[in-house]
């Protein structure tokens, strides 16, 4: 596999409202979007910054991933989302070098993406996201 660049770091945050006033008000950077991706409980919101982009993810139900991840870790750097072409074959090749696959065919994220998840088990703890725009 060869990522062309970070796509974007996930953080897991309780708040998103207050969440963004820190990005906008003492970062200065510009919130872009905010979607819901009712599919894995989350609201989020992106900003640009470089070619990368900071994903804040707020839960909309406490058993969901973002909500049982802050039970246990608090808020934080939830996931790292590496940009890959040809997502499936990725994944097929990545599975063949031992890396255990949370999903083994793409499916659709935030902002229209191809996107599959890594085990933290096979990625040295690392939640780690492929991510494919499509064309
Ligand atoms: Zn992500």
């Amino acid at each position: 596999m060869k990522p062309t660049h970070i796509e974007h770091i996930g953080i897991a945050v309780k708040n998103l409202d207050e969440a963004i006033r820190l990005y906008e008000d003492v970062y200065g950077l510009k919130c872009y979007a905010v979607e819901e991706v009712a599919d894995q409980k989350v609201k989020t919101a992106f900003f640009m910054i470089g070619q990368t982009k900071i994903e804040l993810l707020e839960s909309t139900d406490p058993e969901g991933p973002i909500g049982k991840f802050i039970e246990k870790k608090g808020e934080g750097v939830h996931h790292l989302a590496f940009a890959v072409d040809g997502l499936a074959a990725q994944l097929a090749s990545l599975e063949r070098q031992g890396i255990q696959l949370i999903d083994k065919t793409p499916r659709k994220g935030a902002e229209g993406l191809q996107i599959a998840f890594l085990h933290p088990k096979s990625t040295k703890g690392v939640l780690t996201e492929l991510c494919e725009h499509a064309r």
